[in-house]
């Protein structure tokens, strides 16, 4: 057993809300502690939106991936309350998957929005009420799609 492997494990796991998109990815990986002796391991987490309810299917996930490591036993996941997620935690890849695979967008410093179809700048700000907690409806007038906002 080696913490990479834990590493791996963790990283298999994709977000409910992206099937295709690794948590790890996404920016939600903290830390791994790993308890050879014990043979356990502590995976921490930051949650992208706090009160989102994939984080209790995502810590299930988690747990049940690195059990599967061998030389594990025993795996715990506990939820950062002071580490604060936003957008720079994602990777490069996991943006572009979620532009071109979701049109969700991300929202910049400045609070505007770029359309991830067409790249406008003119994306406004829809409804708070999303098709989930994470998420938030904006509309892109150049191209007319709804563009999806990631909380943060
Ligand atoms: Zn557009």
């Amino acid at each position: 057993m080696s913490p990479s492997a834990v590493h791996d494990a963790v990283a298999s796991v994709n977000d409910p809300e992206y099937p295709d998109v690794s948590i790890v990815d996404l920016g939600l990986l903290v830390s791994i502690d790993v308890d050879e002796a014990n043979r356990s391991a502590t995976v921490d987490l930051v949650p992208t939106f706090t009160g989102c309810p994939a984080l209790a299917m995502i810590a299930g996930d988690v747990e049940a991936a690195v059990l599967t490591v061998e030389g594990i036993d025993s795996a715990s996941v506990s939820w950062r309350r002071d580490v604060v997620w936003d957008t720079d935690r994602m990777s490069f890849a996991a943006k572009r998957r979620l532009a071109t695979d979701y049109t969700v967008t991300l929202r910049r410093k400045d609070g505007t929005l770029r359309c991830p179809v067409c790249g406008s700048d003119a994306v406004t700000d829809q409804s708070m009420a999303g098709p989930s907690r994470c998420r938030s409806v904006a509309w892109c007038p150049s191209c007319r799609n709804p563009v999806e906002v990631m909380r943060a």
